[in-house]
C-alpha cells in the first residue's frame, strides 16, 4: 500500500519526467522485513493482504519461506495469529541509510566493483571492456527501454573461429536487472564477464570456452526501472509502465511478461497493484520484446541464464508447473555442479531445484528460452544477508559465487545430449538424423550456425561413439 501512495505522490512528476531527481527519495521508517513460514493458504493470504511488497522472487506457497515487507505495527498481529516468523531485517531504512552511506564511503574511483554503478556507469564500464579487450568483446545496442534508454549488450568470444558456414557458434546468454532493486545481479554478471576477459589469456579451459561459445552479456534489461531505484524509491521491482487509469507509473514486472506459461496457476497476478503485475499480455512491454527478439535472432542458442536476487538458488524450469520438463536429469546434472562449484569455491551453499525450493512462477524469461529453444536455462539467485541492500562490500563476494556457478555451466554443457538425459546414445542419434534430414532445422545444430549439416556431424560423431561429450 504504501508503495502505492508514494506512486500516486509521484504521479505529476513522473509524467514530465525531468523534476524526479529533485523529489525527496521514499522512505521506508517503521519498516521491517519478515522470514515467514506459511502453515497454508491462509497464511499467504494474510501475509498479502497486509504487506505489499513480498521480498522473495515469486508468489509465496506452503513449506517454503517467504519474505516480506510490513509495517512494524503489524508484528504483533502475526504473533496473535500463529504464523511462524523471524525478523529478518529489523529496520528497512536503516538498511538502506546503511547501504548509502557504504556507497558514498566507497572511494570515488572505486569502480564498479567497489560500489554500485549507476546506468550510464555500467554503459561506461562495457565500453572500458571493449577497449581493454578488442579483439574479444565487441558492444551492442539491442533495442530501447518504455522511457527510451538503451538496453546495451556485450558480445564476448574467443579469437578461435566458428566451425560452420556463418563463423558463428553457439550462443550463451547472460542477462541481469529485470527486477530493478536487484543490484547484486548486475553487478554479478559485470563481474563474470570481466573475469572471463581477464583469465581468457592465462587460463585454458577459459580460452576454450570463449573459443568455443559467443557469450552474449545484458547487464541492465530494466533500465526505466534502475534509475527509479537511484532516484525516488529504492526497492522498485517493476518497469516503468504507466497505467491509464490511473495514470500514474505501477509498473510491469518483466519476469512474468514472457509468453511461456504466462498467466497460468497464479505464478503472477492481473492487478497493476501487485509486484508481480504481468501486464495486459505476453511481451507487452518492450524490454521482453527486445530480449525475446534479440534470443530468436542467435542462429543457435545453448544457453540461458537470467540472474536476480536474493534467494542463494538456482533453479531449472518449469517455473509456472509443478510437472518437471523433458530434459530434467540434463538440466539437474548441470546445476548441479553449479552448485557443488559455489560451495567448493566459496564454502557457501546454494540450492537447486524448480518451483519446490522456490515457488510457481509464470511467464518468466528461462521457461520462455527453454521452451521456445530447448537451450538449458536457469534462474540464478544470488544469496545476500541483507535483501536488497548487500552492501558494496559484497559485490565481489557475489561476483565470485556467479562467475563459479556460469563456468561451471559452461563446463557442463553437453550439447550433443539433444534429449538432455545424460548420456549421448540412439536417441540423440535419431534426433539429429531427423535434423540433417530436414537440413533446414537447427535441432542438431552444434557448431552455432543454425543449420544442421555434416560440420555438425563431424561434432557429433566422437561423442556419440564415447556415449558421452568429448
Ligand atoms: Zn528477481
Amino acid at each position: 500500500m504504501l508503495k502505492l501512495l508514494f506512486a500516486v505522490g509521484f504521479t505529476a512528476w513522473t509524467a514530465f519526467g525531468s523534476a524526479v531527481a529533485q523529489i525527496a527519495p521514499a522512505r521506508f521508517d517503521r519498516q521491517v522485513v519478515v522470514s515467514v513460514f506459511p502453515r497454508g493458504a491462509a497464511d499467504i493470504e494474510f501475509m498479502d493482504f497486509i504487506s505489499s511488497d513480498r521480498w522473495t522472487c515469486g508468489p509465496g506457497g506452503p513449506n517454503s519461506e517467504a519474505d516480506y515487507r510490513i509495517s512494524n505495527d503489524q508484528v504483533p498481529e502475526l504473533q496473535r495469529r500463529g504464523i511462524p516468523f523471524r525478523v529478518a531485517i529489523p529496520d528497512v531504512q536503516a538498511l538502506l541509510d546503511r547501504e548509502q552511506a557504504a556507497m558514498k564511503h566507497a572511494a570515488r574511483d572505486a569502480g564498479v566493483f567497489g560500489s554500485f554503478p549507476t546506468y550510464a556507469q555500467t554503459g561506461a564500464f562495457i565500453d572500458s571492456l571493449v577497449a581493454n579487450h578488442p579483439t574479444l568483446a565487441t558492444r551492442l545496442n539491442l533495442g530501447n527501454s518504455l522511457e527510451g534508454r538503451q538496453i546495451f549488450g556485450v558480445r564476448v568470444t574467443g579469437t578461435a573461429p566458428g566451425v560452420g558456414d556463418s563463423g558463428r557458434k553457439p550462443a550463451i546468454v547472460l542477462q541481469s536487472l529485470q527486477h530493478a532493486r536487484e543490484w547484486a545481479g548486475l553487478t554479478s554478471n559485470l563481474y563474470t564477464v570481466n573475469w572471463l576477459l581477464e583469465n581468457y589469456q592465462s587460463d585454458t579451459t577459459v580460452r576454450r570456452l570463449l573459443d568455443e561459445y559467443e557469450i552474449y552479456v545484458v547487464p541492465i534489461v530494466n533500465p526505466d526501472g534502475y534509475e527509479i531505484t537511484w532516484t525516488w524509491y529504492r526497492y522498485w521491482r517493476k518497469n516503468a509502465r504507466v497505467q491509464t487509469p490511473p495514470g500514474y507509473v505501477v509498473g510491469v514486472d518483466l519476469n512474468r511478461n514472457w509468453s511461456v506459461g504466462y498467466g497460468l496457476n497464479s505464478g503472477s497476478s492481473a492487478s497493476y497493484n501487485s509486484e508481480t503485475y504481468r501486464g495486459p499480455s505476453a511481451f507487452s512491454e518492450p524490454e521482453t520484446r527486445v530480449m525475446r527478439d534479440f534470443i530468436l535472432s542467435l542462429p543457435k542458442l545453448a544457453a540461458f541464464v537470467d540472474i536476480h536476487t536474493y534467494a542463494g538458488k538456482v533453479l531449472r524450469p518449469w517455473a509456472y508447473q509443478w510437472q518437471t520438463p523433458p530434459g530434467y536429469f540434463g538440466l539437474m546434472r548441470v546445476g548441479q555442479a553449479m552448485v557443488d562449484s559455489v560451495q567448493s569455491g566459496t564454502g557457501i551453499r546454494y540450492f537447486v531445484g524448480g518451483p519446490e525450493i522456490l515457488y510457481l512462477a509464470s511467464g518468466v524469461a528461462p521457461d520462455w528460452a527453454y521452451g521456445t529453444t530447448g537451450a538449458v536455462s536457469f534462474t540464478i539467485e544470488m544469496q545476500s544477508e541483507y535483501g536488497f541492500s548487500p552492501g558494496p562490500e559484497t559485490i565481489v563476494q557475489s561476483g565470485e559465487e556467479c562467475r563459479l556457478a556460469i563456468l561451471a555451466m559452461l563446463r557442463s554443457l553437453c550439447r550433443a545430449d539433444f534429449n538432455l538425459d545424460n548420456v549421448v546414445d540412439d536417441a540423440d542419434f535419431v534426433l539429429f538424423l531427423n535434423a540433417y534430414s530436414a537440413l533446414l532445422s537447427n535441432g542438431g545444430d552444434l557448431s552455432g550456425d543454425g543449420k544442421t549439416d555434416d560440420a555438425d556431424f563431424s561434432l557429433f560423431a566422437p561423442a556419440y561413439d564415447s556415449l558421452t561429450c568429448p
